[in-house]
């Protein structure tokens, strides 16, 4: 069996029978950040909602911690060790933070209490803002609660899509390392899909670009990173797969 948490092999995805992903590799394993990188339309929502289970493939497999996830079981995300977060937050605004946090509880009471302190303790920020609507925090704040969320049902691997949607640069220069610290601190597998290119590879420790739903380039952060060229031109659909 393959050590990886997620090891996703030759996938064919998409919509109506018809491929958005072709013949898709991809592994996170625990600890680790991996940025999907990509422009609009290249496939990383839908590779995402593929390692749910939320679509079926229609070729290759996906594996979740050594289980193949065989798609349209979305009950079965948080059995999976899996949490994912998704692109729209899908936040309560009319309960408090929270009352939100405690949607993603489980376990009895003593496993929820501490569950509850280290999505504290890793979003501090959320601290002094439980008993606010979520609807009445700023778009920041509602990411890291979407995020304490998915945290304190204790996954193993945490898919993120599109931290920054909405969000001023600033705010996700602020967001992103709180992945990096999860991914370090409970040593989860991390999968972060990040429009800002540059932010994201700060914190990943490795990423792949998708375009047409193929891996255009992969590798380190720090490769990624210093192929600048190579970086733009993958965006571009330019690039050879390497
Ligand atoms: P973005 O950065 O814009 O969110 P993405 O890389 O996440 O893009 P996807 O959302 O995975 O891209 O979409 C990949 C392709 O699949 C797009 O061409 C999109 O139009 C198509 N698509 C997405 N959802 C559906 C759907 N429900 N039915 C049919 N086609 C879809």
């Amino acid at each position: 069996m393959s050590d990886h948490l997620i090891e996703i092999d030759k996938l064919h995805a998409g919509y109506g029978g018809i491929p958005v992903l072709r013949d898709l590799d991809l592994h996170v394993d625990a600890g680790e950040v991996v940025a999907l990188l990509g422009p609009n339309g290249a496939g990383k929502t839908t590779t995402l909602l593929t390692i749910s289970g939320l679509l079926t493939p229609l070729e290759g497999t996906v594996t979740v911690l050594g289980e193949q996830v065989t798609g349209a079981k979305p009950h079965m995300i948080p059995r999976r060790g899996l949490a994912h977060v998704a692109e729209d937050r899908s936040l309560f605004f009319d309960l408090t933070v929270d009352e939100n946090i405690k949607l993603g509880l489980t376990g009895d009471r003593a496993a929820r209490r501490d569950a509850h302190e280290r999505a504290m303790e890793l979003l501090p920020a959320l601290k002094p803002l439980g008993s606010r609507l979520a609807g009445l925090l700023s778009g920041g704040e509602q990411q890291m609660l979407a995020i304490a969320r998915a945290l304190v049902s204790n996954p193993k691997c945490l898919l993120v899509d599109e931290m920054s949607l909405g969000l001023a640069p600033i705010i996700v220069e602020q967001l992103l390392p709180i992945v990096r610290d999860i991914a370090d601190q409970t040593g989860c597998g991390v999968l972060v899909v990040e429009q800002h290119v540059h932010m994201a590879l700060e914190v990943a420790d490795r990423g792949y670009v998708l375009n047409h739903g193929e891996v255009m380039m992969q590798g380190s952060a720090a490769e990624l990173s210093a192929n600048r060229s190579l970086l733009e031109a993958s965006y571009l659909g330019e690039a050879a797969a390497h």
